[in-house]
């Protein structure tokens, strides 16, 4: 089946302005980083994104990161969640070299169908189609049955990550309706979810700091495609890059730079680093990743970033 001229038309990003393919998110990272003094012998590369398999499709982000950086712990479950929790990060801040360096990438995903659909992906061999991040689709659809009860507890030892996930999203929906995309809507708000869960363990967890000298978090939006037989698009999809700090134990301001794009020019992390100031570390402090850019409070359907 031979794309049609209004499928190819479509434009895969056009909820997620600014996104980058995944390579050149691959070679600016590394650029950035290498500035800094991160090198494949002294950093230890860990990623917080979803479990499903679509994530890790050849060529795409987690693929190349892994292939530069030597190899990877996984801190992330269901949507990209950091499930691994402040003892995941302890064990995976043991294994980098003596004072080297730490690179966290958090990533929730999304899936742009072959007929732009948000939140669905062609699989191969699943004729009736699929959701990415199924999780996230899941949840909002859980939450928004009329008359479904607000989840409260973890009601199911057997589905803990699932349970975590509608508990945090239920509070994040209001404005859905008036947006031109749920699913667009609901994949902001799990970028949320999943970053201030990722920032939070960060800064409840001041013992990395024995075991590094440098952290470096990169957050965004991982887009996934397929092709209309369900092949993952070799290096297809993207990362809406949405915010990212460097966090030095002594305080250095750092001078890495990620290109920004499209309608995402104009964004500095300021509001990102000021989000996060309060937060208690005893060695290190936030500071900004300068050409990052950060996303705002979603406080509308129509204001997918702020201002
Ligand atoms: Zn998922």
């Amino acid at each position: 089946m031979l794309p049609n001229s209004a499928m190819a038309a479509t434009d895969p990003f056009k909820f997620f302005p600014g996104a980058r393919m995944s390579s050149e998110v691959d070679d600016a990272v590394a650029a950035a980083l290498d500035a800094r003094g991160y090198q494949k012998s002294n950093t230890l590369f860990a990623h917080s994104v979803c479990s499903d398999e679509v994530n890790f499709a050849e060529k795409e982000l987690i693929d190349l990161m892994r292939k530069r950086w030597g190899e990877s712990f996984t801190l992330g479950g269901l949507a990209g969640v950091p499930f691994a929790g402040k003892a995941g990060l302890s064990a995976y801040a043991h294994h980098v070299p003596d004072e080297g360096k730490l690179f966290i990438l958090f990533a929730p995903h999304v899936g742009v169908g072959y007929d732009g659909k948000v939140g669905a992906i062609e699989r191969a061999g699943v004729v009736s189609g699929s959701s990415a991040c199924g999780a996230a689709v899941g949840a909002y659809k859980t939450l928004s049955k009329p008359g479904a009860a607000p989840p409260s507890d973890f009601g199911d030892m057997n589905d803990l990550q699932f349970d975590y996930i509608k508990m945090k999203l239920n509070p994040k929906l209001s404005g859905v309706k008036a947006a031109p995309n749920d699913m667009a809507f609901v994949t902001y708000q799990m970028y949320s979810m999943v970053k201030e869960a990722m920032l939070g363990q960060i800064a409840a967890s001041p013992g990395i700091w024995d075991d590094c000298s440098e952290l470096a978090v990169l957050g965004g939006v991982q887009i996934n495609r397929c092709n209309a037989i369900g092949e993952p698009i070799p290096g297809g999809g993207g990362l809406a890059v949405l915010g990212g700090v460097q966090i030095n134990r002594y305080g250095q301001t750092g001078a890495a730079a990620i290109p920004r794009g499209g309608n995402g020019d104009g964004w500095s992390a300021d509001q990102e680093v000021r989000s996060y100031r309060r937060a208690a570390y005893t060695k290190g402090s936030w500071r900004c990743w300068a050409g990052c850019r950060s996303i705002g409070t979603i406080q509308s359907g129509s204001q997918y970033r702020g201002a």
